[in-house]
């Protein structure tokens, strides 16, 4: 199906093409910079590819993705399942009627919203977001799938910061990471 035949990368392989940028978006924190993996064609399908495996044989209804680097992602995993795409996003920014979650941070909360006819009862979704930090963000998202009737087959992430224990939070899920620190 694919026009040209790519290098296989290994998630050792991928890891070395983070970009650890110190202090952004605000002091003390480790920002992890997909970009120089998104550039890069073989990484690029690498990553798609691991996470069409994973899910090969499931019927999948929509692939939800966490707004911003969510929508990296998603959509080209849409296209391989054969999927629909369907948007999660901060407060807002949605025009239609909305479901809306507001969750913990650790200074504060947030919200995050999800369009009311986004999603059908029993419809099969998984939920796909660059990166698993506290999991709060992924539990909110998929909060908002269950108010909606739909079922999460799994929440997806490039890169998880394990000692985060991001899995705790959306431990009743599969959950798969591709790059583990
Ligand atoms: P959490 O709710 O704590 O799991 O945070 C996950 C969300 O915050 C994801 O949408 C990530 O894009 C973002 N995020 C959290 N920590 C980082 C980090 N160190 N580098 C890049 N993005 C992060």
């Amino acid at each position: 199906m694919y026009a040209e035949k790519l290098k296989v990368m290994s998630p050792e392989e991928l890891k070395k093409l983070v970009r650890d940028v110190p202090d952004f978006p605000k002091s003390g924190i480790m920002f992890k910079d997909i970009t120089p993996l998104l550039k890069d064609k073989h990484a690029l399908r690498s990553i798609v590819d691991y996470f069409v495996d994973i899910f090969r044989g499931k019927t999948i209804h929509q692939v939800i993705g966490i707004e911003s680097r969510g929508f990296i992602l998603s959509p080209a995993l849409a296209y391989q399942f054969g999927a629909g795409f369907v948007p999660v996003r901060k407060k807002g920014k949605l025009p239609a009627a909305k479901e809306t979650v507001t969750y913990a941070l650790e200074y504060g909360e947030d919200s995050l919203e999800i369009h009311k006819d986004a999603i059908g009862k029993g419809d099969q979704v998984i939920i796909v977001d660059d990166l698993l930090a506290t999991g709060g963000t992924a539990a909110a998202a998929a909060e908002l799938v269950e108010r909606l009737g739909g079922v999460v087959l799994g929440t997806a992430f490039i890169i998880e910061l394990s000692f985060l224990k991001g899995q705790d939070k959306i431990k009743k899920y599969p959950i798969y990471s591709l790059i583990q620190f």
